[in-house]
Parts: C-alpha cells; sequence; structure tokens
C-alpha cells in the first residue's frame, strides 16, 4: 500500500554516511514520517545550520535546489532533517530542534510552497542505529 501512495516530499538532510546506510533506510522513513511514498533528497552537511549568515552561499544553493525538484516533481511536502551529532552544524540536542524549525519555516517561505514543511531530527542510538523523531509542521 505504502508504495502506492505516489504523493512527494523534498526533503534537505545530512550528507553524513551514517544516515544513508542501507539498515538505516533513511529515504522511505523519511517518506513515512511526511505520509509520502516518493522522497527527493537534496544532501548537505548540516542543513539546519543554512540560516547562519556564513552560510549564505549555501543556503541559496539549497533553496534553487529545492525549488527545482519542488517544481519539476510537483512536490507535496518540503521536509528538513537535521541529526544529532552532527559534524556540519555541530550544536546540543536542543539546538538541532530549534534551529530545524527555523530553517524549515524559512525554506517554505522561501519558496513560497504551498504545502507543508515538516522539521524532523533523526536521533541518535549508534551509528548505524537512529530514530527520527517530528519536530513540527508549518
Ligand atoms: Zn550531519
Amino acid at each position: 500500500m505504502f508504495g502506492q501512495n505516489k504523493k512527494l516530499a523534498v526533503a534537505v538532510t545530512c550528507s553524513d554516511w551514517r544516515l544513508h546506510q542501507r539498515r538505516v533506510d533513511f529515504n522511505s522513513r523519511i517518506g513515512k514520517e511526511v505520509g509520502c511514498g516518493r522522497v527527493d533528497m537534496v544532501v548537505l552537511p548540516g542543513p539546519d545550520g543554512l540560516l547562519l549568515a556564513e552560510r549564505a552561499g549555501e543556503w541559496a544553493a539549497a533553496q534553487a535546489q529545492s525549488d527545482l525538484l519542488a517544481k519539476a516533481h510537483q512536490a507535496d511536502v518540503l521536509a528538513v532533517i537535521a541529526h544529532q551529532r552532527c559534524a556540519g552544524h555541530p550544536v546540543d540536542d536542543h539546538q538541532h530542534e530549534v534551529d530545524v524549525v527555523a530553517t524549515a519555516k524559512a525554506l517554505k517561505a522561501a519558496l513560497n510552497f504551498a504545502g507543508p514543511a515538516y522539521a524532523l531530527v533523526a536521533t541518535y542510538k549508534s551509528d548505524s542505529d537512529w530514530g527520527l523523531k517530528t519536530i513540527g509542521k508549518y
């Protein structure tokens, strides 16, 4: 039944190899969390740090890439997925939850996106075992 879900999400997430192992199954899990059977990935280090002034160039690139995919694939949902113990945005667990919400809201606004933007955090259990928690939907 899940494979019949043709809704599509554009997900901005981290490059960290630990998230992209077969056993973590990150793409499918993001899709299930946001109700989409298809997930495009925009991948860069520390996505919830994109609003920092020194990352303006990366932020512009991530917006352009997300916008291209959202329009080409008629996306239903946007998502920004932070993760704990992130080298690309090395803040504490609470700050990831704050920053991922700000980034998800900013991405929705920047793209003038009509659908929901989810803020998620992948929670650390071990390098090969991650939880996935929804912080909010905006
Ligand atoms: Zn990371």
